[in-house]
């Protein structure tokens, strides 16, 4: 079977893409080429896993599309001492990304079929600084605690205060905003001493953000 080692050329193309779509921070170019996206993508599509393409993976979710991946984790300006919130585990490719430029990772999933499952490939892949947690982005527990960073990877109509809350001073939230099954706006929520900053940056299509934890597995 093919794997990523075998398929140089595959790997070559996935980093020059994320390049000339301009993504140029050194250390996250780095973590996407560590991070095998090979790894997360159902079996079926192990062929198309470099591809620049969201994919599905189990519960009707997807993995993202990789530079939308890169983009988002180059818009938090990650550091090393960064505790992270990120809300859709899904396949917990995002998480792993995340996991290799900050300090902490605690990724909250509704489906308990994605959360067990992200928690032992991350688990199998050494992702150590990654805590898989079940539950609802929409109502992260208070002990929880408060973030550096928070990404949103599905979408949400608007931003809910009780996420931004949670930013600590000079705290980033990224999040694609807009309606469900329709484009959305990737949006960019500084937490700064007058209070907070938005700003829109591109188009995105995101699995909408649904509150609860399903009931489905
Ligand atoms: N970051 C993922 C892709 C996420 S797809 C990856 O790298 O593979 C969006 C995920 O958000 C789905 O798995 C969906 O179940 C989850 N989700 C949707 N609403 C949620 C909520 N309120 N709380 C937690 N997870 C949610």
């Amino acid at each position: 079977m093919s794997t990523a080692e075998n398929r140089p050329a595959e790997k070559m193309m996935f980093q020059l893409n994320l390049r000339r779509r301009g993504i140029s921070d050194q250390a996250v170019l780095r973590a996407m080429d560590q991070v095998d996206r090979e790894a997360f993508v159902e079996p079926r599509d192990r062929g198309n896993a470099f591809r620049d393409t969201a994919l599905g993976i189990a519960c009707g979710q997807t993995i993202s599309q990789p530079f939308v991946v890169a983009y988002m984790t180059d818009q938090l300006r990650l550091k090393a001492g960064h505790r992270v919130l990120e809300i859709g585990t899904g396949s917990g490719y995002q998480a792993a990304i995340l996991a290799k430029l900050c300090k902490q990772v605690v990724s909250v999933e509704r489906f308990r079929t994605l959360a067990d499952s992200a928690r032992q490939r991350l688990a199998r892949l050494g992702c150590d600084n990654v805590e898989v947690v079940l539950g609802d982005g929409f109502a992260i527990p208070p002990a929880m605690g408060q973030f550096d960073r928070i990404i949103v990877t599905a979408a949400m109509e608007q931003i809910p205060e009780a996420l931004t809350a949670r930013l600590q001073p000079d705290g980033i939230l990224i999040a694609p905003v807009g309606p469900h099954h329709r484009v959305q706006t990737l949006v960019r929520v500084v937490r700064t001493a007058a209070g907070f900053e938005r700003k829109e940056l591109v188009d995105v299509r995101f699995v909408p953000a649904l509150p609860g934890i399903a009931r489905e597995l």
